[in-house]
């Protein structure tokens, strides 16, 4: 069995197992493979294994590896872009990516708006909120969240999934956990503020190699996971 087969199922039992402590179904997780740095071999090793799901965060990295990936796997992939969103990158962004992690700003929002075109299912994304405080982080302020939400729910070729947040590395376990919960209960009161559609604002993108337990303890729907999966990442 290959490295990252063996990886993947144990990565899947420590969801399920955190799920377990937070009496939560194991369904309720989606593993986001972060696969950014990573060769196309890698990926196609994944999906051999079940993995579906990708996160890149450099689009010119990701534009060279998913042809050279989707042909090879016997499954419709799903393309997620985690990185930070530059103005000039939305429209191929917005052409060969299923979600978007990181939108920030009402202008980036309309821009991958309205480059999806028409004949393509609408671009799942979720407002990344800088949820720390960091001044070079990116990320809306937890306290302007709800204004954005509010905006981009009306954007028609966008449908607003939820929050997505990478606490402060130099944040200890405790201090991510209570990241961790600050964002699930800034995406409850955005939810019920009736200012966006609520059946659909059910995610929440956080928890990564690291953390993804206490993410998952404090409501993570979507964990993303680098190198637990794939290895240490060459810098
Ligand atoms: C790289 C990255 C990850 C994965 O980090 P690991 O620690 O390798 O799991 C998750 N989220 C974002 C936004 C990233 O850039």
């Amino acid at each position: 069995m290959s490295k990252i087969s063996t990886n993947l199922q144990i990565i899947q039992r420590r969801i399920a197992a955190a799920c377990a402590i937070a009496s939560r179904a194991p369904s309720s997780v989606q593993l986001l493979a972060v696969s950014k740095s990573f060769a196309a071999e890698r990926l196609i090793e994944a999906a051999a294994a079940g993995q579906t799901s990708f996160g890149e965060s450099y689009l010119q990295e990701a534009l060279v590896k998913i042809p050279q990936v989707e042909p090879r796997v016997n499954a419709t992939l799903e393309w997620h872009f985690i990185g930070p969103v530059q103005a000039n990158k939305t429209a191929a962004i917005a052409a060969h990516f299923d979600w978007v992690h990181g939108v920030d700003r009402e202008k980036i929002a309309r821009r991958l708006s309205s480059a999806r075109t028409a004949k393509q299912a609408p671009l799942q994304i979720c407002v990344q909120v800088n949820i720390s405080g960091e001044a070079s982080k990116s990320g809306c302020a937890p306290e302007d969240a709800l204004a954005l939400c509010a905006s981009l729910a009306q954007l028609p070729h966008l449908v607003l999934r939820g929050l997505m947040a990478i606490p402060a590395a130099s944040e200890n376990a405790k201090d991510s956990r209570a990241a961790f919960r600050r964002l699930r209960e800034l995406a409850d009161g955005i939810r019920a503020s009736g200012k966006v559609a609520a059946a659909q604002f059910d995610t929440l993108s956080m928890g990564m190699s690291d953390d993804f337990e206490t993410a998952i303890e404090e409501g993570a729907t979507i964990v993303r996971i680098g190198s637990a999966l794939f290895g240490e990442r060459q810098s």
